[in-house]
């Protein structure tokens, strides 16, 4: 863009497409260096714009603290009269290219990839054959998941600092990390946070614009919150024992498979509001701790799944994933005996128990354990272990679940009772469950957002949108706002045993800036994939109106900024 460009609304299209091309081509792959160089972009068009150059307070990159890529929450502001608000949120993280195999170099260049997708055409999926006939997407990693959004949120900030006498503020923030573990949103919190004192800012919405898939073809959707998620870890300490004697060891292998199965895709875990369910747990790692092969059995299992939550608590959840262990314990106990018996009557010896009894323990209590036995020394060492594995982490020598582990098999250095044991907690990253619905009081304005903005769009475009209450792609939205923060911050740290060294959720600062929210995003599809695409129509022309028809509207309610 020119120096002294205006951006005509009617042409907010070009400036998007501007926008978006030029974005994407920074390679900001989640959790790596690259995502500096959407920073980089996300400052220079700024920088490039009349407004922030007369104002050169009102945008800038925010520094992540003691973030191993040095990286940065990007903002900028249109700063109005007026103390209304509104957020616009995007992420700038990409996920990997590896599917794209010889078609690697083209993963940046939308036009240039079409070509080439149109030649192997027929190998490609019939929806996704049809979408390339019809030129309507633009294909390309990150132009749906989400600089496309990126780019509408941004030309529309553009514009709004041509508006004269603008009542109210706007302010967009671009992210890193959200495909890892949202480090950017959760400083931006933090940022929104000293803005909020600063300027004397009152937070009405938070607008997010993430793609939106489709049940219905013909609906689009907004979302009005977003699931939260949580990685429960589980390690089992069997006995060890040659594979020749058995019955004298415990196979951890044996009940980590048992509570595997218990868990994988539980409904019981799931969680129900209204007609809307989340999607139920699955398994993400699992391993044992051998590293060559010999002829006894593993020492210890661990591994970690994902719950996505509607409405449970951490603490809730942990209960049940307790029980269910405690559950598979006795059951492998039942089975193992019967085993035994049966080997005891095959070879005419005398029947008897085996000597295991359940045992499941939450981290806390593991760690308890240990200090009563060997006290201060334990807690020193225990601290001294803690910093070893951050530097660890910051320097990208380990990830964060090969730290929780190794701390987890460092207490165990100290604990006397070496039967058998589970132990489990949470491993981060941790994202609430966010949902307008639990707001006691909205403006009527955002209350009916959803339904105003349907009107709009039907008069508008002719287009039909429905509303759901969350977002089940697990967006940064869910660091804005959260329901019983004491209980969920003690269950945190109780569980999750980095919560407050290597991983912090900024609860206070969350309480503070709480505001609703509301994904507006183009439709697009196959996120994560080779045929990431985003509908033309959506980016270039609707999702644009859409957002400046729910920013006009809050605004207006109290403002007349026409
Ligand atoms: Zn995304």
């Amino acid at each position: 863009m020119n120096k002294n460009k205006k951006i005509v609304f009617d042409h907010i299209g070009e400036e998007i497409k501007d926008i978006v091309y030029n974005y994407i081509k920074a390679k900001s792959f989640t959790y790596s260096k690259g995502e500096k160089e959407a920073e980089n972009y996300f400052l220079n068009y700024f920088a490039r714009i009349p407004y922030f150059q007369r104002n050169k307070e009102f945008y800038g990159a925010y520094p992540i603290l003691g973030d191993t890529f040095h990286r940065s929450v990007c903002w900028a502001m249109r700063k109005g009269t007026l103390d209304d608000t509104i957020v616009m949120i995007h992420h700038y993280d990409v996920v990997t290219i590896e599917d794209f195999k010889l078609l690697k170099p083209l993963a940046f260049s939308p036009d240039e990839l079409e070509k080439e997708l149109f030649k192997i055409k027929d190998t490609l999926q019939p929806e996704v054959q049809e979408d390339l006939e019809s030129k309507g997407y633009l294909f390309g990693r990150g132009v749906c998941d989400m600089k496309g959004g990126g780019a509408i949120q941004m030309a529309l900030l553009s514009y709004y600092t041509q508006v004269e006498n603008f009542k109210g503020n706007i302010i967009v923030l671009g992210v890193p990390d959200e495909e890892n573990l949202s480090a950017g949103m959760r400083s931006a919190v933090i940022l929104l946070s000293e803005l909020q004192d600063k300027y004397g800012l009152q937070y009405k919405l938070m607008i997010n614009s993430e793609p939106h898939q489709r049940k219905d073809l013909k609906k689009g959707v907004f979302s009005l919150g977003s699931v939260g998620k949580l990685m429960p870890f589980i390690y089992v300490r069997g006995s060890l024992a040659h594979a020749g004697k058995v019955f004298e060891g415990f196979n951890p292998l044996n009940l980590m498979s048992s509570i595997v199965r218990k868990t994988e895709l539980n409904m019981e875990l799931s969680d129900t509001v209204g007609q809307e369910a989340s999607p139920p747990p699955t398994w993400l790692y699992l391993r044992d701790d051998k590293v060559n092969y010999d002829v006894s059995m593993p020492l210890s299992v661990s591994g970690c799944f994902s719950i996505l939550t509607l409405n449970q608590t951490p603490s809730a959840i942990l209960e049940k994933v307790k029980h269910i262990c405690e559950e598979a314990f006795e059951e492998i106990l039942k089975e193992m005996n019967d085993s035994y018996e049966a080997f005891l009557n095959a070879t005419k010896q005398p029947l008897h128990k085996l000597p295991w009894e359940s045992k499941v323990v939450d981290f806390s209590n593991l760690y308890k354990e240990a200090y009563e036995t060997h006290g201060e020394l334990f807690e020193q060492e225990y601290k001294k272990e803690i910093k070893i594995l951050y530097e660890k982490r910051k320097n990208n020598e380990m990830s964060l679940i090969a730290c929780n582990f190794a701390l987890v098999d460092f207490v165990y250095n100290f604990i006397d009772d070496l039967s058998p044991k589970v132990v489990y907690g949470l491993i981060p990253p941790y994202y609430p469950n966010v949902s307008n619905l639990f707001f006691d009081q909205l403006d009527d304005s955002i209350k009916m957002i959803a339904e105003n903005l349907n009107d709009f769009t039907w008069k508008e475009f002719n287009q039909e949108y429905t509303k759901e209450y969350f977002y089940t792609g697990i967006s940064d939205l869910s660091y804005t706002s959260i329901s019983n923060a004491k209980q969920v911050t003690k269950a945190l740290e109780d569980s999750m045993p980095f919560f407050g060294s290597l991983y912090d959720i900024p609860v206070t600062s969350i309480e503070k800036i709480a505001m609703p929210v509301i994904n507006i995003g183009p439709w697009g599809k196959d996120f994560h994939k080779l045929t990431e695409r985003v509908l033309k129509e959506d980016l270039y022309m609707r999702t644009p109106r859409i957002i400046k028809y729910a920013i006009d509207t809050i605004l207006k309610e109290k403002y007349d900024n026409s």
